[in-house]
């Protein structure tokens, strides 16, 4: 594995980006005028390209920029399709509307002016690796405007960090009718769509139909299960802001469908026992080994022939990476489309590129399976090659990513939080519930943050919490 510093690779690139508008080959993409890669190419400076800026890129490059960047030792560049960042396990909460979405968001642009690395606005679509060029979509405003047009990246180090989407295994249906929770627009999508729903019914001549404001979750992992928490609450808040034609116990219902025997099929039989009891008292239907054969407008089928009307249906039953890195110019994928890596986050056919967060199957030692597609996962994996990359550049090997499960949590909105804690003085696993674990659970959060903003700014935004707050519902209506 060669250290940073100089690259043939970068000075062929840069010479090929000193000539903006030449098309580079037979698909006539235009290159990108690229003034950062050129000066960075012109300063001999090793290029670092993290594709994807969630909880794993974008704690990458913010330490990377905040440490090699600014220091001038290499040149950090993010290229993500987004503009802003929202912590993805923040998702259910924005689509129960618990949480305003723009509270939590961070502004790439301003994050890559602040930390030292340069923001690259598109959607990587494709790869050359002999060349080491990431191709970029062209993007588009909302009046169909090109606002920047189809080009390429170039890179000496690659890091492919783009996450998971879900997967519906094709069910037929799913794609048109149910909501999946993958992204921030997504997660309004769903609370827009709920709160329509109440006003729909509240101002309506007639009553309110069966299954006119059922919610049907598909899938009761840890996501589907926080969010019929969540919804429960958030539901008869709305309601409670004066749509006084609905009757939350009468008209409301809401139904957790898993196709395992078990809800929180992933996690020890004690949270999902917990979990379960919890939820029966809100009155929220658990349906426990019970697979979803079609999903309709009106409602889903379940396998059997049931019919569960529902006017919404959210889809949360397992992901996967996304189809792009099926086959990227010949990197080994597995079934779930995740790029297989070696124990130095290292992709197998190139270790030049590397890949992180829910898109990597990282091998686990003692495991068949790899390390699990999650929040800690992804921040570990960063922090993991924010010191590799430094002892790169001190000319030393490459060390292996362990990753340490330190447990999980179940998040039931403001009714409680469950979950087991491993390893360290605790133990091999402890159950907690309650204030404890709620606090737990804040801290996963935190850590990101922390990575992002620095452990000083964090502290003090929690310490001023709660004051100067505006007047503000305590739901989302909008
Ligand atoms: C609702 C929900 C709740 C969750 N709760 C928890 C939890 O409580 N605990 C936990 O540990 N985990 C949880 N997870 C899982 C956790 O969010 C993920 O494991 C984690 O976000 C993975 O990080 P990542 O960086 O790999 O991907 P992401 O955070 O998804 O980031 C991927 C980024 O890549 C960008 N991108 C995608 N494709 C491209 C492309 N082609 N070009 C450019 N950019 C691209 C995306 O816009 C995105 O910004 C939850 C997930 C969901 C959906």
């Amino acid at each position: 594995m060669g250290r940073f510093g100089c690259h043939q690779q970068g000075v062929h690139a840069a010479a090929r980006d000193d000539q903006p508008g030449v098309a580079m080959t037979q698909t006539a993409v235009q290159t990108e005028p690229a003034p950062h890669t050129n000066a960075a190419a012109a300063a001999g400076l090793h290029r670092i390209v993290v594709i994807g800026g969630g909880a794993a890129g974008l704690e990458l490059v913010t330490r990377l920029g905040e440490t090699l960047g600014r220091r001038k030792r290499a040149h950090i560049a993010l290229v993500e399709r987004g503009r802003t960042h929202l912590w993805k396990p923040l998702l259910h909460a924005v689509a129960a509307g618990s949480i305003d979405r723009a509270q939590h968001e961070l502004n790439y642009l301003a994050q890559a002016h602040w930390h030292g690395f340069t923001y690259r606005y598109g959607e990587m679509i494709g790869l050359d690796r002999a060349s080491k060029h990431v191709r970029l979509a062209a993007t588009f405003d909302e009046e169909g405007r090109q606002i920047t047009p189809e080009r390429w990246v170039d890179y000496d180090t690659l890091v492919i960090a783009i996450g998971s989407v879900t997967n519906d295994f094709g069910t037929p249906g799913a794609r048109q009718h149910a909501v999946p929770l993958e992204t921030p627009e997504q997660a309004t999508r769903f609370n827009r769509r709920l709160v329509n729903a109440c006003l729909r019914a509240n101002t309506q001549e007639e009553p309110v139909r069966p299954g006119q404001l059922h919610v049907a979750i598909i899938g009761a992992g840890a996501t589907g299960t926080e969010l019929a928490a969540e919804l429960h609450r958030t539901v008869r808040a709305v309601v409670a802001y004066g749509l006084d034609r609905i009757n939350p116990e009468r008209d409301i219902r809401i139904v957790l469908i898993e196709a395992a025997p078990r809800i929180l099929p992933a996690l020890p039989e004690r949270i999902a026992d917990a979990t379960r009891k919890l939820l029966k008292e809100l009155n929220v239907e658990v349906m426990e080994g019970a697979r979803v054969s079609e999903v309709r407008a009106d409602g889903v089928v379940l396998a059997n022939g049931d019919f569960l009307p529902a006017e919404l249906v959210v889809w949360s039953a397992g992901v996967k990476a996304p189809d792009l890195l099926h086959d990227l110019d010949g990197l080994e994928s597995n079934r779930l489309n995740q790029l297989v890596v070696l124990p130095t986050l290292q992709t197998t056919r190139d270790p030049e590129i590397f890949a992180i967060g829910d898109c990597a199957a990282c091998p686990r030692p003692g495991s068949p399976n790899p390390v699990p597609p999650r929040a800690q996962a992804a921040h570990q994996e960063a922090s993991h090659l924010l010191r590799q990359f430094q002892r790169r550049l001190e000319g030393k090997p490459l060390e292996p990513f362990v990753y340490r499960d330190f447990g999980s949590l179940v998040s039931l909105g403001k009714y409680s939080t469950v979950g087991s804690l491993m390893g360290g003085l605790l133990g091999p696993s402890v159950f907690i519930e309650g204030y404890f674990a709620r606090m737990v659970y804040r801290m996963l959060y935190k850590m990101h943050q922390a990575a992002l903003h620095g452990t000083g700014a964090v502290a003090w935004r929690s310490l001023a919490g709660g004051s100067g707050q505006r007047p503000e519902p305590s739901v989302k209506l909008h």
